[in-house]
């Protein structure tokens, strides 16, 4: 579903994929499994400075694509992760048909959050033909209420795909209504907004993204890369088809994985001459080749505003305007 080439993010599942403790070590630091509610196991409660990240993709790829890095930070501090793939997944392919696809991107994603120890749930719409629906935004003002994140993360509405913008207009108009006691009456409105963000693209019509945020992410590309390659279904088949990509991807599992590092590097290099200004001159990168990826935010002006300190909390190792 996401071109080839295009910072876009690579493509597009109901029940929740229960978290495990992270397969591999990507993770200098890696955590336990994420906690649903501290307040229910003391003994797994992950440090009270840890903020709580929840995003809301379109697809079982998008979040790790567009902030695998700030994901895997936030892992690494100890904070619960939650991510949710909006629609099924069920569309993204050119050879699978719908019903395997929807499984077979159920377990990627999965698998992909228990590498770091986060929650990787999808949610049934259908892939492809999302709208911005007012259950869908009722059921994300319920999800943020239950979860209750210190930073939601999502995709802009400036963006190529549909169910992208649907997705972002949908957490937008949740943001200031998840404090609101008469909507959704039936789970608790929140006292205070999380702040809202959304994650990197690089389009310009009718706006950029307003880098509030920009982080290198360079020594989380491992982490990245090793749960972009769980999406197996994608990165090896769909895009690489959908891109019309020679000569094929290797068959080989080592060789692949040369080719996935070769690919989402190729990809998101751009980011890197989008944002050299805030690289340089607010995280003082003198030598930007060795930026090999970085991420950006805007912080959404509909939620909480968070002052510099709330950002350096939410935000570790992030540049700020
Ligand atoms: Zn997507």
């Amino acid at each position: 579903m996401e071109p080839l080439g295009n910072d876009t993010g690579p493509p597009a599942g109901s029940p929740i994929n229960r978290p495990a403790k992270p397969l591999t070590k990507p993770l200098a630091n890696p955590p336990g499994g994420p906690v649903r509610n501290p307040k229910e196991s003391p003994s797994e409660s992950p440090p009270v400075s840890a903020p709580r990240l929840l995003l809301f993709g379109a697809h079982p790829d998008d979040c790790e694509y567009h902030a695998g890095g700030l994901i895997a930070r936030y892992r690494s501090a100890g904070g619960p992760v939650r991510m949710i793939s909006v629609t099924d997944g069920g569309a993204g392919h050119h050879l699978r048909q719908p019903e395997e696809l929807r499984q077979l991107r159920r377990l990627e994603f999965a698998r992909s959050g228990r590498l770091v120890g986060a929650e990787a749930i999808v949610w049934d719409y259908p892939d492809g033909e999302l709208q911005c629906t007012l259950a869908l935004r009722q059921q994300i003002i319920a999800e943020i209420r239950r979860f209750q994140p210190d930073l939601v993360l999502t995709h802009r509405v400036n963006d190529y795909h549909p169910d992208h913008r649907a997705v972002g207009q949908a957490v937008q108009d949740a943001s200031f209504m998840v404090t609101v006691p008469r909507i959704v009456p039936e789970v608790t409105a929140l006292r205070v907004d999380p702040v809202v963000a959304t994650m990197v693209d690089l389009f310009t019509v009718p706006a950029a993204l307003r880098p509030d945020l920009v982080l290198d992410v360079t020594p989380e590309l491992p982490t990245i890369l090793a749960m972009l390659e769980c999406h197996a279904s994608q990165v090896f088949e769909w895009l690489p088809y959908n891109a019309r990509v020679t000569p094929p991807v290797p068959d080989d599992e080592s060789e692949r994985r040369d080719w996935l590092r070769n690919w989402f590097l190729h990809c998101v290099a751009p980011r890197r001459d989008r944002f050299q200004g805030a690289l340089r001159d607010r995280l003082g990168i003198e030598r930007l080749d060795d930026v090999l990826c970085c991420e950006a935010y805007e912080i959404s002006e509909y939620a909480a505003q968070p002052d510099p300190a709330s950002l350096s909390r939410l935000f570790p190792s992030a540049s700020c305007r």
